[in-house]
C-alpha cells in the first residue's frame, strides 16, 4: 500500500469529561497557534466510535513530520489518536492508527455502521 493514498491526518485529543475540557482546549489552541491545522468537531461526551469526550483537529499530509513530534512532547498526559485518512475509516482508526498515551477502545461497530450509511447514501445519490 502506497502512502500517497493518505489524503491528510486527523488528531483526536481525548479528555476525561469529569476533568473538563480546559486542558485539552489549551493543548488544541497551542497546536492551532503554532501549525497550519483545521479545528474540527468537539464532542463534550463519549459518542459514536469515540470512548470519551474529545477535540478533533485535521492537518495536511506534508505537515506530519513537524506536528507529530510536537504532539509527543506537549500532550500533557492527554491520550491522543493520530490517524491517516485513506478512505477506509475502520483501518484508519485501527490498523493504521498511531496513539500517544493510552490506546483507548474505539467502537469499530459504530464506524462500520457509519461507513455503511455513507455507502448507501452515495449509492442512492449515484442512481438519482
Ligand atoms: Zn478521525
Amino acid at each position: 500500500m502506497e502512502t500517497d493514498t493518505i489524503q491528510g491526518y486527523h488528531i483526536h485529543i481525548y479528555y476525561p469529561e469529569a476533568a473538563g475540557p480546559e486542558l485539552a482546549r489549551a493543548f488544541r489552541d497551542a497546536l492551532a497557534a503554532r501549525f497550519e491545522v483545521e479545528l474540527g468537531m468537539w464532542r463534550e461526551t463519549a459518542g459514536g466510535p469515540h470512548p470519551s469526550a474529545m477535540f478533533q483537529v485535521t492537518f495536511a499530509a506534508p505537515r506530519f513530520a513537524e506536528i507529530v513530534p510536537w504532539l509527543m512532547l506537549n500532550r500533557g498526559g492527554l491520550d491522543v489518536l493520530v490517524h491517516p485518512e485513506t478512505g477506509d475509516d475502520v483501518a484508519d482508526h485501527g490498523d493504521f492508527a498511531l496513539w500517544l498515551g493510552r490506546v483507548l477502545p474505539i467502537d469499530f461497530e459504530a464506524i462500520r455502521a457509519f461507513m455503511a450509511l455513507r455507502r448507501q447514501r452515495e449509492g442512492h445519490g449515484a442512481a438519482d
